[in-house]
Parts: structure tokens; sequence; C-alpha cells
């Protein structure tokens, strides 16, 4: 036996960035620990870490190229599957156009260096404006918002959590999800700080959620009125004369604008529509403004509803209102060592450059949102998609009505797939690419050092060798690129490209480069968030829009839809909400038996007066019903949701057949997604609108 060896690394299964130290020792991992050195997570990590070893050793993960036969699955060589892909794909552009394929980029993708910084080059050669990304089923709003007010996508507010002494958390379990939009390992500590030194912490969820109850005060709120409440607060602010813009003072712009918006949204009369007294409102209004730093942090509840797009404006305007806007403790912009926020000024946005063939739904940043790719594939016509390629997806189970999608890739001429797995979306390709996965592969957080609540980079070496025949996911696409356009190889790798952006980057005169962070394994502090959005605003004036017309005019979708009397419950009379769990990420993380053992997490959770209503049990059936379908799944009576709201987690239904997760195919579950409607969307953005679908419940 050779030595007992010490690897450090960043866990890249979600956002948090967590440190790991790994002991190993001839190919096997001994202990996968939170790594203490690590200046970012301090040796926080969840139990989601020690499952890279399971995905690493999985027996059910593909390692070799698999084509689809009449007689099964049947492996092929990368030459011959890189040759057959290129040959399908540039027959079918040459005879329907470069948009007949389509692309869709799963979440993963996010955490993957390779593909974070070689996907750019695929897209060129594939040269299609079919597009779609999860980005479209989570985040989409947040961009839309930061495009609009800040001139750049990508530069997105981020709590200063460490420094702030009132958070307002609306709609996010970051207890849970570790963070999100707000890359935050060890989210509960850094909470608990906040009541430690003498600070409040108010959720604000449908749900009594794991973070609601380690706050100081819970309010209810009916789904998808969030917007709303923040109306409240935004007119009580000015209402009160409480507005304070600081340092920003002489950047705003369409401050009356804004006055004039949200004169009509008084705390009395939105009240009743979200189930908040009007004096509640105008006091977490009044507690925002007087407190030293102040932070409104919105996200998953907040972003994919029917208006993410207003909840994600508003949310920054509560901040900069409140004088807590580029300000320590409240909301601020995380200066990475590579930087995704390009210098943009006075070029125009790519909101809106195309529209959707079929539903005529906003293109932004390169992609349509990922609710009407199945319009997209199933409708004929000039434009339609014939063929598509997933990478590291799995859009049947997490795009709103799964089963939809399911039916457009039956119906593709040629399918491929970029995954580890035989998924319940892989499963119609017709040859699937396995990428190596995340012990095999060196890691820079490309996205997420864009989010954090504070300025650090780490490099990951590899832990472990791949084998000759497998490829990292950067190099498959390299490879398609070059059959696509038939080049030579330039010889450009990942690490040569980030190696470029660090020295070039914010930390150049500190000497950053790929080789000083090589050099330091457990990561470099770059130090706490600084005020820096003068010179990081991308607007073409220079300065800070608080009122685009744009999200001013999307007023009257809110006003139509939450204060205009319905009668959209009477066949559907719940309000659905979906809900994260602690030990589940992608829906790969349920072939890992560690991860899913235990009593069954899919359930219905239902208040106890509602389930009395409806003569249901704790524990029996119950069928969940939208106009997009049904499904059937365990009650659990629980009073810490709202009465009228459900909740159902995602990323689970690996009930259907054929698919090679051995492990998830035998777990109970139904996808939350075969009751969601493609058709309910943010109409400003076209994020997905998962949460606010209305269902009825009865007895299985
Ligand atoms: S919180 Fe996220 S990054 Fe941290 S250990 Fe868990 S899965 Fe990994």
């Amino acid at each position: 036996m050779s030595e007992i060896k010490t690897h450090y690394r960043t866990c890249n299964i979600c956002e948090a960035m967590c440190g790991l130290e790994i002991r190993h020792q001839d190919g096997n991992i001994l202990s996968i620990k939170g790594d203490a050195d690590d200046p970012f997570s301090r040796g926080h990590i969840c139990p989601k870490a020690v499952a890279l070893q399971d995905f690493y050793n999985d027996k059910d993960r593909l390692k070799t190229p698999i084509r689809r036969t009449t007689d099964g699955w049947q492996a092929i060589s990368w030459d011959e599957a890189f040759a057959e892909i290129a040959n399908r794909f540039r027959g079918i552009q040459d005879a329907h156009g470069k948009d007949a394929v389509g692309v869709y980029l799963g979440n993963p993708n996010a955490h993957n260096f390779g593909n974070a910084i070689m996907l750019p080059r695929f897209f060129k050669a594939l040269g299609t404006n079919n597009r779609y990304s999860s980005a479209s089923a989570d985040q989409l709003p947040h961009h839309v918002a930061s495009n609009y007010m800040l001139g750049a996508g990508m530069l997105i507010p981020i709590p200063d959590i460490d420094h702030t002494d009132f958070m307002l958390i609306i709609g996010a379990n970051p207890i849970v999800s570790n963070g999100s939009l707000m890359t935050a390992p060890g989210v509960g500590k850094r909470l608990k700080a906040i009541q430690q030194r003498g600070g409040k912490v108010v959720v604000v969820d449908p749900r009594r959620t794991e973070t609601a109850r380690k706050a100081d005060q819970h309010l209810f709120i009916r789904p998808e009125t969030d917007a709303l409440m923040l109306l409240a607060m935004v007119h009580t602010l000015i209402d009160e004369g409480l507005v304070d813009l600081g340092h920003l003072a002489p950047l705003i712009e369409g401050y009356e604008r804004l006055g004039d918006a949200v004169g009509p949204y008084s705390p009395e009369r939105v009240a009743d529509a979200c189930g908040i007294a009007a004096d509640t409102l105008r006091g977490l209004a009044r507690e925002m403004a007087a407190a030293n730093s102040a932070v409104c942090y919105s996200r998953m509840g907040a972003s994919t509803q029917s208006f993410g797009g207003l909840c994600q404006w508003l949310t920054n305007v509560l901040n900069i209102l409140t004088g807590n806007f580029d300000s320590r403790g409240g909301a601020m912009f995380t200066q990475p060592a590579f930087d995704l926020v390009r210098n943009k000024k006075g070029k125009p946005s790519s909101y809106g450059r195309y529209e959707s063939r079929v539903r005529k739904l906003p293109f932004f940043n390169g992609e349509f949102p990922v609710a009407t790719l199945a319009d997209e594939i199933l409708t004929p016509g000039d434009g339609q998609i014939r063929a598509m390629i997933t990478i590291a997806g799995n859009p049947v189970l997490s795009s709103p009505d799964g089963g939809s999608l399911e039916k457009a890739f039956e119906s593709l001429d040629f399918m491929v797939s970029v995954d580890i797995y035989l998924n319940e979306t892989t499963r119609y390709a017709d040859i699937i690419l396995p990428a190596t996965t995340g012990l095999e592969v060196s890691h820079f957080d490309v996205f997420f050092n864009s989010f954090a609540v504070r300025n650090t980079a780490k490099f990951s070496e590899p832990l472990f060798a791949k084998s000759e025949d497998q490829k990292h996911d950067w190099e498959i696409l390299k490879e398609l690129a070059l059959h696509l356009t038939g080049l030579e190889d330039d010889g450009v790798t990942p690490e040569m490209m980030l190696d470029g952006g660090l020295r070039h980057g914010a930390y150049a005169d500190q000497g950053m480069s790929l080789e000083k962070l090589k050099a330091n394994p457990h990561g470099l502090d770059l130090g706490p968030l600084q005020p820096c959005l003068e010179k990081r605003l991308q607007t073409e004036d220079g300065r800070i829009h608080i009122a685009p017309p744009l999200f001013v005019e999307d007023l009257n979708r809110l006003d139509a839809f939450a204060l205009t009397e319905t009668d959209q419950g009477t066949e559907y009379p719940f309000s659905m909400i979906s809900r994260r769990l602690p030990r589940s990420h992608n829906t790969w993380t349920q072939n890992s038996h560690r991860l899913i053992k235990g009593k069954n997490p899919c359930t219905l959770k239902i208040n106890s007066a509602d389930a009395q209503r409806l003569g249901l049990e704790d524990g029996q059936t119950a069928r969940v019903a939208s106009p997009t379908g049904s499904i059937q799944l365990p009650v659990e009576i629980d009073d810490d949701m709202f009465e009228g709201v459900v909740s159902i987690p995602q990323g689970w239904g690996h009930n259907r057949p054929q698919t090679g997760m051995s492990i998830a195919e035998s777990q109970p579950g139904e996808s939350i997604n075969d009751v969601t409607d493609r058709q309910r969307i943010d109409a400003l953005t076209g994020n997905a609108a998962f949460n606010g679908t209305r269902v009825s419940i009865q007895a299985a």
C-alpha cells in the first residue's frame, strides 16, 4: 500500500464552493471533510460533499459513448460518435437552417470549469440561436433586472450577510440551499451571527421553512404577491420621507418615475392580497430604513413565479432607497479574480433581440426561455427544432410540463446528450457522450465567485487521473466544434484562458495568476466586499436606472392578476410551491444511496386545516392535479404551510422506465413538473413560473 495522501479542492455540487479535505490511498477515498484552512468556507460542508465519491465510483455511470439501436444501447468509439454527430447536425442544418439544431444546458454546466470556459466556442461552431438552459427555470429575473438597472446581466447584487444588521429574506431558504445568488457556505452560522451582534432576521414565505424557523420573525405570504409586498414597502419609504440614497444619490436616474409608479401601492391596498397586515408592511419598511445596515434578499420563490422580474427589480429598489446598495452590510458587488462583467458600455442589450418562433418570448443573454422548448420542437414550420444536444441536464424532470418535453424529444430526427447517466432525458438521445466527473477534473468556480459574500479565489487540481478512453466535458465540446467546423485544434485549454483572465483581472497588481492559485491549494482570501459599483456600472450614461420603463409597464400585469377578483380558485383551489431538500441537488444526487436513505421526503406538505377539510390523513396518498396532469404522493400534514398552499420537492420523479440509474429508479417520488404548466411564465423575463401553480387535491 502507498502512503495516505491529502487532497484539497472546492466542492462543485452546489453554489456554496465549500473547501474539501480529502484523504485517499491507492485510488480509494478514506474521508471527505471540510477544509478548515479554506478562507471562504472555513471548514463548512454539507452531506452532499461526501457523496462525491459515490458519483465517482457509481457503477451506473457511463464512461464511453453509447448509441441507441434497435437492439438496445451499444458502445461506440469517440471518433465514430463525433463523426456521426457532426454529420447528422450538419445535414439537418444544411437542409433546414442553423436554428434547426437546439441546445439545452443543465445547471451543472455552471459548476463545471471546463464547460464554462469552452461553451462559447461550441456555440459559435454550431451557430444556432435556439439555445435554452436551466437559467430560465431559475434566476433569469435577476439577470434581466441587473441588465436594465446596471447595464450588465452578470452584475448581480449580493447580500453582505457577514456585516448586515437586518436581513429580510423573501422566498429563499438559504439554510437548506446553502445560499443561492449569495454564495455563502455555512449560512446558518452567518444568520446566527447577525442575531448575536444584535441584528434581526425576517423571513417572508408561504412556508415556515428551515430558515424561517431560525429567524426572529416569519411572515406567511400568499404565493406570487411578493412584488405587491415590495411595492408597499417602497411606497412607505417614499410616503413617509424615509428615503436615503447615500453615496449613490448622484447616480440615480428615474427617481420621479419610480415615485409615480409606486404611488398606488399603499400597504393598505395590497395587504389583503398578500395576506400581511398593512401595519406589518409599514413596520418592515421603517425597520429597514432605521437599521444601521440592512439588506433585502429575494430568491427562488420570488424568481420562479409570474412576477419574478418585478420582484428582483423591487428588491434592488428597496436596497437602494434605504441606502443599502453598494454599501457595507447591504447589497454589494463581489469583485472576482476572473470577472464575467465585461466592458459593455454603449453596447445594446440582447434582451428581445429575437422572439421565439411559436410563443414570441424574449431572447436574452444568448437564449430563449426553456418553457417554450417543447413548443419549438413540436410545432411544425420554418425554424422548427429537428435535432437537439442536451449538456449535463435533465429537463424532463427539471422544466415545467416535463411530459411535453418527453414527447418533443421522442419526435426529434436526432438527439445527442453529454451526460454521465442514462436518465429520464438522455434516454431519448441517439448518442450519449459521457464526460469525467467531480474528482477527475480541475476546478475554478467561474460563475459563483461572482456571487460570493467574500472575495476569494481557488483552483483545484484533479484528484484522480481520467482513464485513456475518457474525456473531459470541455474536450468533448472542443472535439464537436472542430468536427463541425473542420478547423485545426489551436491547442487552447480552459487553464490557458483562465490564466489570461486572472492576469488581466482586478487583482493583477497582486500578481494574480493560475500559477499563484496552484501554489495556494486552500485558496486565497481577497478580502470582504467593498463598494465598487461606480467603477463597475455598465449603463451607457454611467447611472443606476431605478425605474426602467419595461418594469414599470409590467405593473399593469401585476394589477390585473393580484388586485382584481378572479375565479381562478374554484376548480384548482390550492396554490402549489416547490421546496428544496438538504440532501438532494440535481436529479443525479438521488443515485447516491447515502443521500436518499431514510424516510421518503417526496411528500405533499399541507396545512392541517386544509387536510381536515379534504378528509386527508398523514401518510395517505393524495392526487394532485392541474390542467397539465396529475401525480400521486403521500400526504405530510404540516402547519408550517400557509393555509391554501401545498408544497412538493423539486427534482424527483425517477419512476419513469428505461433509465440506467438503478438506485434513483428504485425510489418513490413523483416529478412536480408533471403538474406544472409550461404556459405559466413571468411574461417580462420569460422565466418559468413554477410557484403558484393552481392545483386540486383529493384522496387517491
Ligand atoms: S453546501 Fe454545496 S458546495 Fe458545500 S459541501 Fe454541500 S454541496 Fe458541496
